[in-house]
C-alpha cells in the first residue's frame, strides 16, 4: 500500500496538515451564533524550540466561537503531553498540559474600532490560524521551572555527572568561593 501524503497549503501560505485551523466562514454570515470546533494536529515540535520541548501526542483543542457583532470570543480547553528537560538535571521530563484558553477575534476591516486593544486577532481569511495563539497558550500556563522530581538533585557543577543517577567526590556542596581560596593556599 502506498500512502500519499498531500500538502494542502491556503492562500497565505499556511499548511493545513501541520497548523490548527478554524473556519469562521459560516459565523461570518451571522450576527449571533455559535460555532464549536474540535481541533486534533500533530503539532510541529520546532514550535518549542525556545523551551527546549517537543510534543508526546497530537494536541486537541476544543472551543466554541460566540459571534457578538464584530467580534468572535473563543472559549475552550488545549489539551496534550509535552517533554521539556528537568530544571535541575535536564533530564526529559514529561509535563501535560489541559489548560483553558480563550481570546477574541475581529475581521481586520474593524481593526480601526479596536486600535490600543493589543489582544484582539484580526483576520481577513475567515480561515484562521490559532496555532500562535495556542502556543501562547501553553507557555504563558507554564511553570517557570518544571522538575523531573520536587527532589531532583540536579547535576554536579563541577564534573556535571546527575546527581539522581550517580555520586561523585567534588566537594562543591556549600563551599564558600571565599574558604576555597583559602584552602588553595594551604
Ligand atoms: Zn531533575
Ligand atoms: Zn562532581
Amino acid at each position: 500500500m502506498t500512502i500519499i501524503y498531500i500538502a494542502v497549503y491556503n492562500y497565505s501560505g499556511i499548511l493545513r496538515g501541520v497548523n490548527m485551523i478554524i473556519d469562521l466562514k459560516n459565523l461570518k454570515l451571522r450576527v449571533k451564533d455559535v460555532e464549536a470546533y474540535s481541533l486534533e494536529k500533530i503539532l510541529s515540535n520546532k514550535l518549542l524550540d525556545t523551551i527546549y520541548g517537543r510534543f508526546l501526542k497530537p494536541t486537541l483543542v476544543q472551543l466554541t466561537v460566540e459571534r457578538t457583532g464584530k467580534l468572535y470570543l473563543a472559549n475552550g480547553r488545549i489539551n496534550t503531553i509535552i517533554e521539556v528537560p528537568c530544571y535541575r538535571c535536564l533530564t526529559n521530563t514529561t509535563f501535560p498540559i489541559d489548560n483553558g484558553i480563550n481570546f477574541t477575534l475581529a475581521e481586520s476591516i474593524h481593526e480601526e474600532d479596536y486600535r490600543g486593544e493589543d489582544d484582539i486577532i484580526f483576520f481577513t481569511n475567515p480561515e484562521v490560524d490559532i496555532t500562535p495563539s495556542v502556543i501562547e497558550n501553553i507557555f504563558v500556563n507554564m511553570p517557570m521551572r518544571i522538575l523531573c522530581d520536587d527532589n531532583c538533585r540536579g547535576l554536579c557543577p563541577e564534573c556535571g555527572i546527575n546527581k539522581n543517577l550517580d555520586t561523585c567526590n567534588c566537594k562543591t556542596d556549600n563551599i564558600d568561593p571565599r574558604l576555597a581560596k583559602l584552602k588553595d593556599l594551604l
